[in-house]
C-alpha cells in the first residue's frame, strides 16, 4: 500500500500566545488561590475583591469585545484560562468567575443596547459589578420553557413577579441577566432583561447550602412585583429561550473543560501520591490493579479532552456545535466522576478527609453532570440532533 500522498493536518490549537498566557494563569491560581482554597471553602465565600483582581488580570473579559473592556481574544484563550482555573483548587471561585465572564455576560455583549452595556457589562467586565444568570426556578431547572417568573409591561417599565433559585453569585451579584415571561406559556413567550439587584422587590430569600463548590454563594431569589424600564429587554422580546439556548452552548462548553482539566489534576495529584504512599513494602502506585485503573482514566481522558477540543474549534469559528458540545458535556462530566471516585478511593482514608485537595475535588467535580444540563439531558440532544 502507497503511502497518503499528503500527512493529515497537525491541529495543534494553542500557540505560543495562548501558551504565554496559560502560564500567567497557572501562575495567578497555583500562587494566589490555591493555598486559600480550604479557607474559602470553610467560610463558605471567597473575598468579594477578587472579583475586581480577576477584572484587573483581564479574566473576565477575554473574548468580549474591547470597546467595553474585553480583550477580544480567541475561544482557545478561554479555554487555557478555565484549564488553568482548575488550579486554583476551589471549584466554588472558578464557577464564580466563569458565571461572570463567561456565561451571564456573553449575551449582553452579543444584545445589549449600548446603555446595557455601559451600564452592566463593563463594569462586570472589570469586576466591578458580580454579575448572574438567572434562569432556573423551583418548578423549572431541565424544561427551561416552563418558566413561570412573569414581567408585565406597565408604560415603560417591566414589572418582574416570582422566584429562581440555585443561581450562583445570587446573593452577591449586582445584577442579573434574568430569564421572565412575556408572553404565552410555552417557549416562545420567554424574554431575557438586565435586571438590577437594587431594584425595589427584590430579595434574596435563601443562600443555598451545597454538596460542594462550598465557596460559591448559590442563592433563592425573589421577585415581587420589581419595577425595571422596559428598555432592559435584552434583544428582542419573547426570543428569549432562543438565547438561552445559545448561551448554554457556552456554559456547556466551559463546563466539559473544566471537568477534563479537573479530572487531568486529580490524576496527576494520584499518580503522585502512588509513588509516596507505600503498603505491603511497595508504593501503592505499582500494584498493577491500579496501574491498569489509571491507563484506562488516562486513555479516556485524553479522548473526552480532544472530543472537548473539537467542541471547542467548532465554537471557535462560529460553527454549528450543538451535538458535539454536549457530546462533550456528557462524556467529560460522567468521566470526570468516575476519575474522582477511584482517585479518592486511591486516597484511602487521606481521600476521605475534608481537607485534602481529592475530597475538594470530588465534591466540586460533582456538580458537573447536573448544573447547565444534565448528561440526560445532553443525551436527549445527541439522540435527537443525530436524527432518532
Ligand atoms: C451548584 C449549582 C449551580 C447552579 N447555577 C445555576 C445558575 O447560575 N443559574 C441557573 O439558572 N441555574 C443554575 N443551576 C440549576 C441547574 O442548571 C439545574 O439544576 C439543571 O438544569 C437541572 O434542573 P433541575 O435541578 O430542576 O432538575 P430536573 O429538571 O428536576 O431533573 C431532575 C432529574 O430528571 C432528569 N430529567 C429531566 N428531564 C428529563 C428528560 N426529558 N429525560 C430524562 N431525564 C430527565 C434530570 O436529568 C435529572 O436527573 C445550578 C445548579 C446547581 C446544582
Amino acid at each position: 500500500m502507497s503511502p497518503p500522498s499528503s500527512p493529515p493536518v497537525a491541529f495543534e490549537p494553542f500557540t505560543d500566545e495562548h501558551q504565554a498566557f496559560r502560564r500567567v494563569v497557572r501562575d495567578f491560581s497555583e500562587k494566589e488561590l490555591a493555598p486559600h482554597a480550604r479557607e474559602w471553602d470553610e467560610k463558605g465565600e471567597f473575598p468579594r475583591d477578587l472579583f475586581r483582581r480577576f477584572g484587573e488580570m483581564g479574566f473576565l473579559g477575554i473574548r468580549h469585545d474591547p470597546a467595553w473592556g474585553g480583550t477580544g481574544l480567541d475561544y482557545w484563550y478561554v479555554v487555557a484560562y478555565a484549564e488553568e482555573l482548575t488550579r486554583s483548587r476551589n471549584g466554588g471561585l472558578g464557577t464564580a468567575m466563569l458565571v461572570q465572564g463567561e456565561m451571564a455576560t456573553p449575551i449582553i455583549g452579543e444584545l445589549g443596547t449600548d446603555e446595557q452595556k455601559r451600564e452592566f457589562l463593563a463594569p462586570a467586565l472589570r469586576g466591578e459589578k458580580i454579575a448572574a444568570l438567572a434562569i432556573s426556578e423551583p418548578d423549572a431547572g431541565s424544561d427551561v420553557a416552563a418558566i413561570r417568573t412573569r414581567a408585565r409591561r406597565d408604560g415603560d417599565d417591566l414589572v418582574v413577579t416570582g422566584s429562581k433559585t440555585w443561581i450562583s453569585n445570587g446573593a452577591r451579584a449586582d445584577f442579573l441577566t434574568l430569564a421572565v415571561r412575556t408572553g404565552g406559556d410555552g417557549h416562545e413567550g420567554i424574554s431575557l432583561v438586565t435586571f438590577p439587584t437594587d431594584a425595589k422587590g427584590f430579595q434574596v430569600s435563601r443562600r443555598l447550602e451545597k454538596v460542594g463548590n462550598l465557596s460559591s454563594d448559590t442563592a433563592e431569589i425573589y421577585f415581587d412585583d420589581c419595577r425595571i424600564p422596559a428598555r432592559y429587554l435584552l434583544g428582542e422580546e419573547n426570543q428569549g429561550f432562543y438565547y438561552i439556548m445559545t448561551g448554554f452552548q457556552g456554559e456547556r462548553l466551559v463546563a466539559a473543560i473544566t471537568a477534563v482539566a479537573g479530572a487531568q489534576l486529580v490524576l496527576d495529584d494520584a499518580l503522585r501520591y502512588g509513588q509516596e504512599r507505600r503498603a505491603f513494602g511497595r508504593p501503592i502506585g505499582t500494584y498493577q490493579a491500579w496501574r491498569h485503573r489509571f491507563a484506562e482514566h488516562l486513555s479516556r481522558l485524553e479522548a473526552a479532552r480532544w472530543l472537548t477540543y473539537r467542541a471547542c474549534d467548532l465554537f471557535n469559528r462560529n460553527q454549528v456545535a450543538l451535538r458535539e458540545i454536549s457530546m462533550a458535556k456528557l462524556v467529560a462530566c460522567d468521566l470526570a466522576q468516575r476519575i474522582a471516585y477511584d482517585c479518592m478511593q486511591f486516597h484511602g482514608a487521606m481521600g476521605y478527609m475534608v481537607e485534602s485537595d481529592v475530597a475538594r475535588a470530588w465534591r466540586d467535580l460533582r456538580v458537573l453532570p447536573i448544573a447547565g444540563g444534565t448528561s440526560e439531558i445532553m443525551r436527549e440532544i445527541v439522540s435527537r440532533s443525530s436524527g432518532m
